[in-house]
């Protein structure tokens, strides 16, 4: 049985549209429902828990860290100096600023 965040929030929202729809198409429900079933035994828990998180690279565009397919600019000082993953709040295009460690963060080139 798993029971990840995202699985919960999945079988959550068939409910509610269980719901919603007219009992002809449940059927479609039933489907889907089988369809996941199928999908989250074949993929790893880790993965469904979000657990599996790709290491912080060094984007020379922001001067941030950025983690895999996240589009979160990292505080590369607190990352440098604590392994802080502290999101960066934008000021401008050139500009962001980190809310930790007040470090003004701009692009490497
Ligand atoms: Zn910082």
């Amino acid at each position: 049985m798993n029971t990840s965040p995202s699985y919960t929030k999945i079988r959550q929202l068939i409910k509610q549209l269980e719901n919603i729809i007219s009992e002809e198409h449940h059927y479609l429900l039933s489907e889907l429902n089988t369809e996941i079933e199928q999908l989250v035994t074949v993929l790893p828990d880790t993965l469904l828990s979000g657990e599996y998180l790709a290491k912080p690279e060094l984007d020379g565009s922001s001067g941030c860290y950025r983690r895999g397919q996240e589009s979160v600019f990292y505080c590369p000082r607190c990352y440098e100096t604590q392994q802080d993953l502290i999101a960066t709040q934008r000021i401008n295009s050139r500009l962001r600023v980190c809310p930790q460690c007040i470090a003004s963060i701009k692009p490497a080139k």
